[in-house]
């Protein structure tokens, strides 16, 4: 612990501790938007799904491990780079038979890797180091006296089966089933840089960085490595903060994801505002419902005789029943598209759109389930290279956006991306080179100026630039 505080001192940063919120990250000098704060390589990591290579999560030309069937790379390389925790992860994984061997999940396997890792540490195989070290996962949170019995259950069943499979001799359930908690409150979804998910990893150090519903850092990914930048200047001596939740969202729905997934209530700067009036019309307009008189844009409150919702702008009434039949509309389309497989395409866009359609007569115009619902028709229509229609959603849901994440979050940025690569397309340059300045500016803070990704859109902007002067020399 002592050689991570000096690393993390030569880096500017400290480690602090605060009576309510345990451990914190601190900063000992000031951090400007874009810079780099922390980097870190996982110390275990798994992908999402089975058909994606271990070593770096690619999709492509994958193989299976010929051992264990359970395991893909997609080339040597890989294969080699992950050998020495794959080789007992292998020897564990081909204990089971053929039907366990299907049921494998990704969290059982970050956690034979999690020991097997420790193994090889106390064996020095793999050397540890000040940054990945078990010592740092030993100090890691689990908030095990707050699991519900349910939950501790399960751990303990997984908790046998790990044991089983690695036959630790010096290890008991208890610990192991631990250790399930801490990586269900701890380990980060590892994602690509346009923020699609692609696996999960544990970074014992960023996991000392507290939450924030208005963060002034953020966490991307190059590669498995994880990147934490500052999206706002944050001040010598100050604490650095990520999200660890989607931010959109008022307040009460905020709170309840990170009691859930995180077990803790939130006190941040956005939160300390429950109850008050901006925080409950802000509440109504995210997720609550829009005015009868579809001009106005007035937002909703229930009425004190509970006749229904009215409308603090125009003082219309929206009645209960109303409202109710709506939701339970959207409710049962909502069900038929979950139920839709993938040969009923065509079926599952109509069913959003009709969604859409009940979504805009029963929310204002700000709802988050709006936006998501015009989100997914954007991405519907981009699978069917209907590229106007796809383009009309994305500019649907940007107002939005803009309202419900700060201005440099990398979502943002990237749905103003999405948003000028279809107007470029689409002819519309000069839209297209409005929309990817936007998107260059926001996630060149969030995403640095380095990565292929990054260098991608930088030159896509500079090429719509020089069609659009081209295009000026013509008129
Ligand atoms: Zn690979
Ligand atoms: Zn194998
Ligand atoms: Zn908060
Ligand atoms: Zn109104």
């Amino acid at each position: 612990m002592e050689e991570l505080e000096t690393d993390l001192n030569e880096g500017f940063l400290t480690i602090s501790t605060l009576p309510d919120k345990g451990r914190c990250l601190f900063a000992t000098k000031h951090f400007y938007p874009g810079e780099v704060i922390l980097r870190e390589k996982p110390y275990v990591s798994v992908p999402n799904n089975k058909s994606r290579c271990d070593g770096c999560f690619g999709t492509s030309s994958l193989k299976k491990c010929s051992v264990c069937q359970i395991v893909w790379y997609c080339s040597t390389s890989c294969q080699k780079e992950e050998w020495k925790l794959h080789r007992l992860e292998c020897n564990a994984l081909s204990k089971l038979d053929k039907e366990r061997r299907k049921s494998v999940t990704p969290s059982l396997r970050l956690m034979l890797r999690l020991y097997i890792r420790r193994r090889l540490e106390s064996e020095r195989v793999i050397p540890a180091t000040s940054m990945e070290n078990y010592k740092l996962v030993e100090a890691l949170i689990s908030h095990i006296s707050e699991i519900d019995e349910k939950q501790l259950v399960l751990y303990a069943q997984m908790a046998n089966l790990v044991n089983l499979m690695l036959q630790l001799p010096d290890v008991n359930i208890k610990e192991i089933a631990e250790n399930f908690s801490k990586l269900a409150c701890n380990a980060h979804t590892i994602c690509d840089n346009e923020l699609r998910p692609l696996g999960t990893g544990l970074f014992p150090v960023i996991s000392i960085i507290n939450h924030s519903c208005l963060p002034n850092s953020v966490l991307v990914f190059e590669g498995k490595l994880a990147v934490v930048r500052a999206v706002q200047h944050i001040p010598k001596d100050s604490e650095v903060l990520i999200s660890y939740i989607e931010t959109a969202g008022s307040t009460l729905t905020r709170q309840k994801a990170l009691k859930e997934q995180y077990l803790f209530a939130c006190k941040c700067v956005r939160c300390i505002k429950l109850g008050q009036p901006d925080d409950i019309k802000e509440g109504a307009i995210l997720e609550g419902y829009g005015c009868k008189n579809t001009e106005c844009d007035g937002f909703l409150l229930r009425d004190s005789g509970d006749k229904g919702f009215i409308c603090q702008q125009c003082g219309l009434i929206r009645s209960k029943e109303e409202i109710k039949e709506l939701a339970s509309e959207i409710k049962s389309l909502s069900e038929k598209v979950l139920d839709s497989t993938s040969s009923q395409n065509n079926q599952e866009l109509i069913t959003t759109l009709a969604i859409e359609k009940l979504q805009r007569k029963r929310c204002h115009r700000f709802s988050i389930s709006l936006m998501q619902t015009r989100d997914k028709l954007l991405k519907m229509f981009m699978d069917l290279q209907n590229w106007h229609e796809a383009l009309s959603y994305c500019r649907m849901t940007i107002p939005v956006y803009e309202r419900v994440y700060p201005s440099f979050h990398p979502l943002l940025g990237l749905q103003y991306y999405t948003c000028g690569k279809l107007e470029w397309f689409l002819g519309e340059t000069e839209n297209g080179v409005k929309s990817l300045t936007k998107a260059v500016d926001i996630l060149k803070i969030s995403h640095g100026t380095n990565t292929p990704f990054m260098k991608e859109l930088l030159m896509k902007l500079d090429e719509a630039r020089a069609e659009a002067s081209y295009k000026q020399t013509l008129t």
